[in-house]
């Protein structure tokens, strides 16, 4: 069938998610949903676009993702950009609503989301424009137990959707003590490279030399290689935050390596940082990240209480996940009429069974018998059911295990059970 009109693309970085694998975003998701609830986080859903100046004030404005990759538009005379990530939109809500009421010491609020991102990046495999993440806040907890447990809930996320090739990543970047310490040392150790280094760093040495560490040229990394690290100007309190982190995630048996060089690409963190990398990704290889970020809630209009949250990249976990068990449930059975009264008969038939909670699909019009077996194939229907004049006549209907291919007779009522029960033994 060829048209007349003008034929679209999905954009550049975008795409869809077919029938064939939306299976798999199902699992993810109850996945999530069941993993997340048991840590006693709740979802919550915001807005995909919010005031410009949200994401800047809280991202920073010299990171990469302010500076070039935000989807911005003006929209009457606001500015309003679609969220390119979605810690700052919940702890917005949570300022908003007023939600640190409802905490006490040593219960924050555990706050959960999924949906689409939006940065303007170069797309290539497992990087795209529109992405989706899933990702948690801890509000109200300065506790490094507050840091390993939500490190757990992820790890066992990733567990229980097979993920089993992956490595955890953790660092510490110091707070408003010592950080502004490591930068000056940094500094000086890369005043000297810098003539060597690419205009991107020559920019970041200025605005925010930890920066220098998202650098992704070849020459200016391995370079960066020999740069002093945090580890040498930690304060005492980062320090103790760090080991006990450490300490708790040894106790959970959760491994890890320590990745001195690991700063992560957004500025509100603190103290703690975690990625977590996965092979089979390619170059893009982080499945997540995130860490502790104790001034944002302060910085977005908030009381001063501490955070802690992660991001992790639905598309990448799909990748990687194990499809195996996540295959699109199909119909359960499919309805093959015989002639025109089997046809007209089964029209009532599957509504009646659809009313049951059966999922029964039917061609909308007559087909010859070999189209509609067809047809169940590709649908991955369970069974076949045979509809014609002497079916409904004897209230008898033959019904095919299309997997083992052995048929049996069933009545109306007995449809539903043994379908649900797979069909062996019923009604034969
Ligand atoms: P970030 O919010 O940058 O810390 O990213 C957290 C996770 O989101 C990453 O580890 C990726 O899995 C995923 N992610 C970030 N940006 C993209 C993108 N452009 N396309 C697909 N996934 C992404």
């Amino acid at each position: 069938m060829r048209g007349m009109g003008a034929r679209y693309q999905a954009l550049r970085g975008t795409r869809d998610i077919l029938p064939e694998e939306v299976g798999v975003w199902h699992r993810l998701e109850a996945a999530t949903h069941e993993v997340f609830a048991r840590y006693g986080f709740r979802e919550v859903r915001t807005p995909i676009f919010e005031a410009t100046e949200l994401f800047a004030r809280s991202v920073g404005s010299s990171t990469d993702i302010v500076r070039k990759e935000m989807y911005t538009f003006q929209s009457g005379d606001e500015s309003v950009t679609l969220r390119p990530e979605n810690t700052a939109p919940v702890v917005r809500a949570f300022v908003e609503h007023a939600l640190h009421r409802t905490i006490a010491a040593g219960y924050p609020e555990r706050l959960y989301y999924l949906g689409p991102m939006f940065r303007h990046e170069r797309p290539q495999k497992g990087r795209q424009r529109q992405f989706h993440q899933i990702g948690a806040e801890v509000l109200g907890a300065a506790e490094p137990l507050a840091d390993a447990e939500t490190i757990e809930m992820v790890w066992s996320l990733l567990g229980a959707l097979g993920i089993d090739d992956r490595e955890l990543q953790l660092n510490t970047v110091g707070d408003a003590v010592c950080r502004p310490r490591y930068r000056e040392a940094l500094t000086r150790w890369l005043a000297p490279k810098l003539p060597a280094m690419c205009d991107d760093c020559k920019r970041r040495a200025v605005e925010n030399p930890l920066r220098v560490f998202d650098c992704k040229v070849e020459a200016d990394r391995k370079m960066l290689e020999e740069a002093p690290t945090l580890a040498q100007s930690l304060c005492d309190p980062c320090a103790a935050h760090f080991a006990a982190v450490r300490q708790t995630l040894d106790a959970f048996a959760i491994p890890y390596v320590v990745d001195e060089r690991l700063v992560r690409g957004l500025d509100y963190y603190q103290r703690t940082v975690f990625e977590v990398v996965a092979r089979g990704l390619g170059a893009q290889n982080a499945l997540l990240g995130g860490g502790r970020y104790d001034g944002l809630v302060e910085e977005l209009g908030g009381p001063a209480i501490p955070g802690f949250g992660f991001a992790a990249g639905m598309e990448r976990l799909v990748l990687v996940m194990n499809k195996a068990a996540g295959d699109a449930r199909g119909s359960d059975l499919l309805i093959v009429a015989l002639g025109e009264a089997g046809f007209k008969g089964a029209i009532g038939l599957a509504r009646s069974l659809r009313a049951k909670g059966l999922r029964v699909a039917l061609p909308l019009t007559e087909r010859p018998l070999g189209a509609q077996m067809k047809r169940a194939e590709r649908l991955g229907a369970r069974f076949a059911l045979f509809v014609g004049a002497n079916e409904l006549a004897a209230g008898r209907f033959g019904l095919k295990d299309l997997s083992s291919g052995v048929q049996f007779e069933v009545d109306e009522a007995g449809i539903g059970p043994a379908v649900t029960t797979g069909g062996n033994g019923h009604g034969r």
